[in-house]
This record gives C-alpha cells, structure tokens and sequence, in this order.
C-alpha cells in the first residue's frame, strides 16, 4: 500500500457544479438574513424562500465551503453520544420526546428535499450501521437499538455473523442500524440546497463576510466588505466556522480539526466484498473509525489526529494499520485523496439552539452529526423567523455558554483523541 499523488478534496474533484453567485455590492433591505453558506444556512435560507419571505445569505467563501462540503457524507438521524432515554432525563418527557422525534426525522428531511429539489448528490437511503468492535459495547448497541425501537424508528439489531456480512470485516462484534439513515455526495448536496433556495427567489452572496453585526432600531445591519444587509431577522449558521461576530458564540464549543483520507478506485472484487450493501458506518469507538464507499468504489475515512506536526504522513501510516485491520482484503491501494475540516464539538455531544437578542437565532453544534440534524436546524431556524413553532420547540434554547479556558481545551481536545484510543483498546 502506498500513497502517491495525494491530491486536494475528492468531494470538489466529483461535485456537481455550484450555481452562480455574486459577492454583494451596495445596501439593501430584506426580511430575513442567513449568515453561513452550510447545511444549516441553505435549508435556512431555502425553507424561507419557500415560505415567500425575501431572504439574503451571506457565505465567506462559497456554499458549502465549511464542513458541509467536506464530511463523510453519513445522513445520520440519532444523537453522537446520548441515547433517547438519556435526553428524556435530562429535559423532562416532554421536551425530551420532541427532540428525539425532531432527531428521528431528520434524516427523511434530507432525502426528502433531495427527491423534491431533484438534487443530484448520489444520495443512498439503505441504512446507517454502527458496528460495535469491542464485545463490550454490544450493551450501548444493544440500548441505542431498543430505545429507538421503542419510538417506532426502523432500526434493527445485527448479530455477529451479520454484520461480518454487510460490512466484509471480521473485526466487528455485532451492532445495529438505522434504515432511515445513508449517504449523499456531501458538496454536491450543498450545491443543490443553493440551487433549490435561489431557484425558491433566495438572494446568495458568496464571496460575502459579514463583517459587523449591530442593533439598528428594530432591525439587524449586517455589513459586508462591499455593502450591508438590513432586515429585522438574522440566523448564525456558522458552525465550527464561528468568528468574532457574536460575542462568546465561538468559545461555546471546541472546534476539532479532522482529516478524510479516500483511496483510490478499489478493484471490483475488494470493492463487492467492502460494504457490499453499500451502507456508511461508524463505529462503537470513541476516536472515531467511520468508511463509506463513493459512487466509484472509492472508500472514504475519517480521521482525528493527536499531533500537529507531520499530520498528513502520520494519518497516511495510521490509516494504511486501520485500513488494513478492518479489511484485510484490501492489499494494495493509493490514497488519492486527504482533506481537513472542522467539527464543532459541544461538551455534552448534543446540538444547540441560541435565541440571542430579538430576532437574532443560532443553530450549532452538532458534534460530527450536522447533515441531518443541520438540515433539520436550517428548517427550524426558518420556522422561527416565520414566527412559526409556538413555545413546544423541538429544540430547547440554550444559553451560550463560554468554556472556561477555551484557548486550552482546543490544543488539549487533541490529547483527549489518546485518551478516547487508549479507551476503545481497552473496551
Ligand atoms: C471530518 C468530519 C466528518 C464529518 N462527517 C459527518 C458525517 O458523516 N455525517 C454527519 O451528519 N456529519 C458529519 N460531520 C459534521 C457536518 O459536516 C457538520 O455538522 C455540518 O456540515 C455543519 O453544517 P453547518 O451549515 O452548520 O456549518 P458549515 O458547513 O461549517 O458552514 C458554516 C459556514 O459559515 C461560513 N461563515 C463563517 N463565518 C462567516 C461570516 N462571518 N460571514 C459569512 N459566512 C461565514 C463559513 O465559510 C462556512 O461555509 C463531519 C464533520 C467533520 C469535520
């Protein structure tokens, strides 16, 4: 195995192409201003539109710049660490249930908006796995798989003979999946929400920072570097992108940086004896191992590394040892591809939702699982620009909530992937 000609991201490299934008040039009004060009920011902006209001998003870069366009493209609707019973006792049945409804939904949201916007992201809805690969961890697959039945979503439990069929690897213990979860092309999909909201009457600006955020009499004055934006609405979907714009948002949660490394086209035996089912998993472990094939049997990884120095040779190494363990039939192949990103990660691994001033919402945080539950937040956002929702939010709204020592924890967030390794070998 070897790994030549490592080239820039294989999702740019195989996206559909972006619609055109322009940055924005001079002053203007509108109801509602989106600022972040993600999952969370187009669905915004498109479910808007939608709804007749006259929406404006502003994206640093280009749609789909941040982690949307860059991820493993795994349409997951559950939560990345707490189970539904979990998020009961925390917020009270009430509240509780509706988020787990919320969560539970989210992943027909995005397949549904693929169907109804004829997006073309080589979207698969066959299920979401996560394979426990420790026996220990059969007790959390186990709990995850009979608390969401007990909700009535598609979920089943697979035994150990099972899941060394649907995922041609002899490390895994057993584990279960979600029949609503899958995989899409992930920038593709963001190209086609920009698509879907501009072609629903939504202005995009790419190219577009907003550069200052401030209160001007009823309404919000969003400025760019080449005009401003006033309009009495403004959703923050920045994510992990966060900057100075909102006081305190962005030392609100730890920004991790990840890596995907994708190997080059697998030969048609290896390929058929990988996923055959063509499912996305991701494992029982805390420092993530998660795979997904590509549309030409290309299979994608991801990876959180420990060190800053030398990062992409020693990933490369790490990856070839994980590539190796978890299929061994895979005995020669280049790695074409390895990119960066970052994940917004909260304390607890659950998503939050801001109201911060009047008209002034946010929706971040989703801890490695925003293509669903982003999608799904982008909506919600919508919802209530639109005045819409009443007080039974399917999200609660959460104070912001500066992390102590934050400029520590982000270079110790590294430390911690040790420890989360350290953990899953001894699990
Ligand atoms: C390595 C990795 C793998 C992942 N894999 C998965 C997966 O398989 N499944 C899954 O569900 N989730 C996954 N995720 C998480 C998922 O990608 C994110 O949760 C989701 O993309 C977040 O979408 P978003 O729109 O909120 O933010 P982003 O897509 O990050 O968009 C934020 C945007 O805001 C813009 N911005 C920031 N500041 C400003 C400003 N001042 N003005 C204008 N624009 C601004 C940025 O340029 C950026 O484009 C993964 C994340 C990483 C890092």
């Amino acid at each position: 195995m070897h790994t030549a000609d490592i080239q820039s991201s294989l999702w740019t490299d195989t996206a559909i192409e972006a619609p055109p934008t322009s940055s924005l040039i001079g002053e203007r009004r509108a109801d509602a201003v989106v600022i972040g060009g993600g999952y969370t920011g187009l669905s915004a902006a498109l479910h808007l539109a939608e709804a007749g209001a006259d929406v404006v998003l502003l994206e640093a870069a280009t749609a789909g710049f941040g982690a949307s366009g860059r991820n493993n493209g795994q349409v997951i609707p559950a939560y990345t660490r707490h189970n539904p019973d979990d998020v009961v006792r925390e917020f009270g049945v009430e509240q509780g249930e509706r988020l787990n409804e919320w969560v539970a939904g989210s992943a027909d949201l995005v397949f549904s908006l693929i169907r109804d916007h004829d997006i073309d992201c080589d979207a698969v809805q066959n299920g979401w796995l996560q394979p426990a690969h420790a026996e220990s961890r059969m007790a959390m697959v186990r709990a995850k798989h009979d608390q969401w039945a007990a909700r009535g979503a598609p979920v089943e439990i697979i035994d150990r003979a099972g899941i060394a069929k649907l995922t041609g690897s002899p490390i895994y213990h057993g584990g279960w999946m979600h029949r609503s979860g899958g995989h899409i092309q992930p920038l593709s999909f963001a190209r086609g929400l920009a698509r879907a909201a501009i072609d629903a009457g939504a202005a995009i600006h790419c190219e577009t920072p907003a550069l200052e955020l401030r209160r001007d009499g009823n309404a919000w004055r969003v400025v760019t570097p080449g005009g401003a934006v006033h309009a009495e609405t403004v959703l923050l979907a920045t994510n992990a992108y966060t900057d100075q714009l909102w006081p305190g948002l962005a030392r609100s949660f730890v920004p991790v940086r990840s890596f995907h490394i994708a190997t080059e086209t697998l030969g048609a035996n290896v390929a058929a004896s990988i996923l055959p089912g063509g499912q996305g998993l991701s494992d029982t472990r805390q420092a993530l191992w998660a795979f997904r094939p590509d549309r030409e049997g290309r299979l994608v990884t991801t990876c959180m590394p420990f060190t800053t120095f030398g990062v992409r040779d020693a990933l490369r190494r790490s990856t070839v040892k994980r590539l190796r363990q978890a299929f061994p039939q895979i005995a020669e192949t280049d790695f074409r591809y390895i990119w960066e990103c970052k994940v917004a990660m909260t304390v607890d691994r659950l998503p939050r939702y801001h109201e911060l001033a009047a008209g002034l919402y946010a929706g971040l945080g989703y801890s490695g699982r925003g293509i669903a539950i982003g999608t799904a937040m982008g909506k919600f956002l919508a919802e209530r620009a639109l005045g819409q929702g009443g007080t039974d939010l399917p999200i609660p709204k959460a104070p912001v909530q500066s992390l102590p020592l934050h400029d520590l924890i982000v270079p110790l967030s590294r430390i911690l992937v040790l420890y989360y390794r350290w953990r899953d070998y001894r699990a």
